[in-house]
């Protein structure tokens, strides 16, 4: 019997090719402490925290520089220690110039952690405080506080918490190496969520591709009757929130619903493992782990690297660039930014710098639709990509909504199949922009 194919997975999707073997044997490596470090504020899905410092101030490692302004919105620390020496908006790897605390770091490397936790003897209420005083946002790529995440609520029942360990991703092994070199810590951040939420099941989703992580993680869980390892069909994009709880648990997220609203408490490892380190270590979030990967650097790696290290240093540890390298890209290549300033910073969420050489990239021209229906038929959401792009084109945002544009997770399935190259998530991303500021003017008229 082929075990592959009694492996769950979920409609649609698409295989791009892996390149997973670049990096992922390699361990992670620790990048110097740069002499400058770029904190952006905007780290965080929601409210900005509010900055605390001032040009001149003196701060230590894991200081305080911003609080968090409301419930939806995390604080951010000193990833160095140093003297803050500017304030000023400086450009993301969004794109967009947000507000930025400059620090330049000292050798001292004093550290001003957090008090250490009781693994056994930690309650609920304290997981849930410490998550949110150590700024620990989803390292899947969305930054959302992490604290509203494991925070029960009461009309909405939670069974299980469920562990997205797919990393989908082409290049990307940031994952895959914590799983095999922070087992532990995984399984006991698991835990932790587990007891913020009161939850009594805990299962580790895992793609087939990841033999070794597989392995590991069933030796290590075999002595907790309350965890289980799935695994998954290898397919982009399988570690999507509600492709991954379809395939696990049968449940069917809705559209405009969440995770929460089908009983599931969903994060990613790297985010796991965070909340083990701030609670039993008492480290906030100053440090990102990242894939740096593409036939274009000289060296990939795996780095654990300061948040706000600009990529230029990032890529110089790595040896550098190729000459014949035509795109760097933030994140993975199916829903990653593209870069045109190597001075940007990396984020708390940042999971890859990727350098990509003419052969990795689509370079071809983008043609006429041919109507051939492929975009419809491998986005696992059963949206028309074709037409949301069109009304996107078009400007008739009233259509693009009627067809569920804010529905699309911008996974870039529909993109990577279009056989006419058109730059079908650029547009849906426009139009859905454009259609939520419709929703919101609306809804402000109505107020
Ligand atoms: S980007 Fe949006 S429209 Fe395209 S396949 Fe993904 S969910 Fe569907
Ligand atoms: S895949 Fe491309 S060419 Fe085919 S229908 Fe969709 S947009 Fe048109």
């Amino acid at each position: 019997m082929n075990i592959s194919k009694t492996l769950k997975s979920f409609k649609g999707g698409v295989h791009p090719k892996e390149f997973k073997f670049l990096t992922e044997e390699k361990s992670f490596e620790i990048l110097p402490t740069p002499k400058e470090i770029f904190i952006p504020i905007n780290q965080n899905l929601g409210k900005p925290p509010k900055i605390l410092v001032k040009k001149g101030d003196e701060v230590k490692c894991g200081d305080l520089i911003a609080e968090a302004d409301g419930f939806i919105s995390s604080p951010i620390h000193s990833s160095v220690s140093g003297k803050v020496i500017k304030i000023s908006k400086e450009i993301n790897v969004n794109g967009f110039p947000v507000q930025t605390i400059i620090i330049q770091s000292n050798e001292n490397e004093e550290n001003n952690f957090l008090p250490k936790l009781n693994l056994e003897n930690v309650t609920a209420e304290e997981i849930i405080n410490r998550v949110k005083e150590a700024g620990i946002v989803g390292l899947g790529g969305a930054s959302f506080p992490t604290h509203v995440k494991i925070t029960p609520q009461k009309d909405k029942p939670i069974d299980l918490v469920l562990i997205n360990a797919c990393e989908c991703e082409p290049y990307l092994t940031r994952d895959y190496r914590l799983i095999l070199e922070k087992t532990n810590e995984l399984i006991n951040g698991l835990k932790l969520i587990m007891k913020a939420l009161n939850v009594r099941k805990g299962i580790i989703g895992i793609e087939d591709n990841k033999p070794l992580a597989i392995e590991k993680l069933n030796n290590v869980i075999k002595n907790f009757e309350e965890i289980e390892v799935k695994v998954v069909k290898t397919k982009y994009p399988q570690g999507a929130e509600k492709m991954l709880i379809k395939a696990i648990t049968g449940r069917e997220v809705p559209p405009k619903k969440l995770p929460f609203d089908v009983g599931v408490a969903i994060q990613n490892v790297a985010t796991a493992i965070s909340i083990y380190e701030a609670v039993v270590e008492g480290i906030p979030m100053i440090t990102s782990t990242l894939t740096v990967s593409g036939l274009g650097i000289n060296e990939p790696k795996n780095l654990i690297v300061k948040n706000g290290t600009p990529l230029k240093n990032i890529i110089e540890f790595c040896g550098g660039i190729r000459e014949d390298s035509v795109k760097i890209v933030v994140g993975g290549p199916m829903m990653g930014v593209s870069q045109f300033d190597l001075n940007v910073p990396v984020m708390k969420a940042t999971s890859g710098i990727l350098v990509l050489t003419k052969d990795e990239v689509n370079s071809f021209n983008e043609t006429n639709c041919l109507r051939c229906g492929m975009c419809v038929d491998v986005c696992p959401l059963n949206l028309i990509p074709t037409r949301l792009a069109r009304f996107s084109q078009l400007e008739r945002y009233e259509d693009a909504n009627l067809f569920g544009i804010t529905n699309c997770m911008e996974c870039g399935t529909c993109a990577f199949t279009c056989p006419a190259n058109i730059q079908l998530v650029q547009w849906i991303k426009l139009g859905k922009q454009k259609v939520i500021q419709m929703l919101n003017q609306k809804s402000a008229q109505l107020n």
